[in-house]
């Protein structure tokens, strides 16, 4: 019995590790090739900033638009040319607030987001959300320029179709500010691995259940012996 269930559990591991590194060969990627042309434009809308923004956070997003010119973390399957543009048409668009949890109604520790909208596996848009800043219990703590300048790079690393690392030292892991990060590509991309998790768990459920059954059987036949024993 307890050899069957090692073999199951042997068995499951393998499920998992089949499932989740299908496609790991190569970087994980939202999309390998999102954009039509390799020049994209970005947009920052100065319009609509929050109370809590800070002018040097323009400069972290302009830095953030250098690294990736610049080759980024090595794992974009081609070169792009970000170019910050004065119309609000641009490929992407970059906008903050001053508090994803209270602004957008996001889970806690999200620090920022990307939103693409993909025609024909092709990104036409997309939206970058980022936050000034956090609460730590009930007191306000701004994000630094160097926080601003990661998660920046971060998103844009999704805008050009990358997906999480699970290097810590990658930009495209998802840290503390991003952790739960709610892009809903990325959701797809997870889930393989959840859909693993759910397999997994009805089966244990199904094991036990049936272990159950058995020693309910065994019980059962015991009392009958026992029972019909003391009629005699
Ligand atoms: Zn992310």
């Amino acid at each position: 019995m307890l050899k069957n269930r090692r073999y199951l559990i042997l068995l499951l591991i393998a499920l998992v590790t089949i499932i989740s590194s299908t496609g790991s060969n190569s970087y994980p990627k939202l999309n390998a090739d999102p954009w039509e042309s390799t020049t994209i434009t970005v947009y920052i809308d100065e319009n609509n900033l929050p109370e809590h923004y800070s002018p040097s956070y323009k400069i972290q997003v302009e830095k953030a638009l250098e690294y990736w010119n610049d080759g980024g973390n090595g794992q974009l399957s081609y070169i792009p040319v970000l170019e910050l543009v004065e119309e609000d048409n641009a490929d992407i668009l970059i906008m903050w607030v001053d508090n994803l949890e209270s602004d957008n109604g996001l889970d806690d520790g999200v620090a920022g987001f990307a939103r693409p909208y993909e025609i024909n596996d092709r990104y036409e848009r997309v939206d970058i959300v980022l936050e000034v800043g956090n609460y730590e219990g009930y007191a306000w703590r701004q994000f630094s320029d160097k926080t601003m300048r990661d998660l920046t790079k971060h998103e844009l690393g999704h805008a050009l179709g990358l997906a999480h690392s699970d290097d810590k030292n990658d930009i495209m892991y998802p840290s503390y500010e991003q952790k739960n990060n709610v892009d809903p590509l990325l959701y797809h991309n997870t889930r393989p691995f959840l859909i693993a998790i759910a397999i997994i768990a009805s089966v244990l459920i199904l094991y036990r259940g049936a272990g159950w059954v058995r020693s309910k059987k065994k019980r059962e036949a015991l009392e009958r012996e026992i029972f019909s024993k003391q009629e005699k």
